[in-house]
């Protein structure tokens, strides 16, 4: 492996700048708002981070999977400074601009939904799952919602409910939405089997919801927050037949899936299934606030005018970031880079799992990986605990890491895409002797 080119740690961690940073952020920030790394950021570029100190990072968390074609993309950054300059809003709905149709154009044609798409923007993923909720109950005239164990759609009143982990996104937070019911995702690792989790969705139909009350299945292609599970293929097919029985919308949140993590530009490219609508937040914008859901024709526009909508809508300045992030794709090959890195990382990864028992998976789609800590490999008892050590000892050695999983035992790589071979060298380098220090 290459020594080390990009990270420079100068200081103690955290540097006295950030010492004193936090200490201001102790008394003027409400402290729900929980701040995971010591580290203040001064300047991103690339797939690295400088901290207000002058110590250097590699970047695996990309601030929660956004930054897929990298900090300081010089295509976004230019077409974000062209934009406000020429105008920072108007809203949507009252003057319309051509960056929102031009938007809404080139992903109805990309995303895998034949028929013709239509698509409308918002700002947060929250607020895509919400609208789709919307958009299908509008369309089937029914209230109910199934999302799945380990899910996770937001933190606003619906997707909050949708959302499964407990602690710390919902308790003491009800009452809920009502409608909302839950059904289990398999999981190759730790179960349920496919056929066991499609039985028990056919028994809510029978004993909790009928499904000609539902109007939405709502899942993710593979589990983000809930520890990067990804979809079995069988499962995905098996939503798909319940869903053409019964009239079901079925919705595939891509928010964290999207924009190439999996290797191609939306996850459910792997499983040669359609939904009927697809959320998409995070990476579109490359860190400028954009959301939306694309999907069927019929589905889009079948609510009255004025259904949906909200002042900051698909905001200009954020869709000429993502009409050229678009173009970040397209010219510099980002899903082939993803597929490489993705490679890259998972071989380092099952390497060390047969290094460490305390690895007991390796899994995911492409670049959206993650490895699961357990204390004791037959039993899979979770070890949030070395999970935790492992990201502190990561940081000490100039890598940003970030936890998953309802047991908070998983660590998951959400790394730029472009990010270049010496950054993802020293990164592998540094997790390498973080897992030595702590694991051995
Ligand atoms: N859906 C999924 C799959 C997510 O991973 C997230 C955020 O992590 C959301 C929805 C909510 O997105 P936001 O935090 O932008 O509201």
């Amino acid at each position: 492996m290459a020594t080390t080119r990009v990270i420079e740690i100068k200081t103690e961690l955290p540097g006295p700048r950030s010492r004193e940073l936090l200490a201001r952020e102790a008394e003027a920030v409400a402290s729900p708002l929980q701040v995971h790394l010591p580290i203040f950021a001064a300047q991103a570029e690339g797939a690295t981070i400088t901290d207000v100190d002058g110590n250097v990072f590699v970047d695996f968390a990309g601030g929660v999977g956004v930054m897929n074609v990298g900090h300081g993309n010089p295509r976004v950054v230019e077409a974000v400074l062209e934009q406000a300059a020429r105008f920072i809003h108007t809203d949507f709905t009252v003057v319309p601009y051509p960056g929102y149709v031009e938007l809404a154009e080139r992903l109805s044609a990309l995303v895998p939904i034949s028929g013709g798409a239509r698509a409308a923007f918002f700002n947060a993923g929250t607020e895509a799952v919400e609208n789709a909720v919307k958009l299908a109950r509008l369309y089937t005239k029914r209230s109910a919602v199934i999302a799945f164990e380990g899910g996770f759609h937001g933190r606003t009143m619906l997707s909050m409910t949708m959302t499964s982990k407990t602690h710390p996104y919902k308790t003491g937070m009800g009452p809920f939405a009502p409608e909302v019911y839950r059904a289990p995702f398999p999981s190759a690792y730790r179960g349920p089997t496919v056929s066991e989790a499609l039985a028990q969705l056919e028994r809510m139909f029978g004993q909790h919801v009928s499904p000609e009350s539902v109007a939405a299945i709502v899942f993710e292609p593979q589990l983000g927050e809930g520890g990067f599970i990804p979809a079995d293929p069988e499962f995905v097919r098996g939503l798909r037949r319940l869903c053409d029985t019964h009239g079901i919308v079925l919705v595939a949140d891509e928010v964290q899936t999207g924009f190439g993590r999996t290797g191609r530009m939306f996850a459910m490219e792997h499983f040669d299934v359609e939904p009927d609508l697809i959320t998409i937040a995070k990476s579109v914008a490359a860190g400028l606030p954009l959301s939306g859901v694309i999907g069927r024709r019929q589905i889009m526009d079948h609510p009255h005018a004025g259904a949906i909508g909200g002042t900051y809508i698909g905001n200009p300045v954020a869709l000429a970031a993502a009409l050229a992030v678009l173009d970040v794709f397209e010219e510099d090959a980002v899903l082939e880079r993803a597929t490489v890195v993705g490679a890259q990382i998972r071989e380092q990864m099952l390497g060390w799992r047969d290094r460490y028992t305390q690895i007991g998976d390796v899994r995911g789609l492409g670049a959206m990986l993650a490895i699961e800590l357990v204390h004791d490999r037959e039993t899979k008892e979770p070890a949030p605990d070395l999970a935790g050590a492992v990201i502190d000892a990561a940081l000490e050695r100039g890598l940003i890491l970030l936890k998953a999983g309802v047991y908070g035992n998983c660590i998951r790589v959400l790394c730029p895409l472009t990010i270049s071979d010496p950054e993802l060298d020293d990164a592998l380098h540094a997790w390498d002797g973080a897992l030595a220090a702590v694991l051995t």
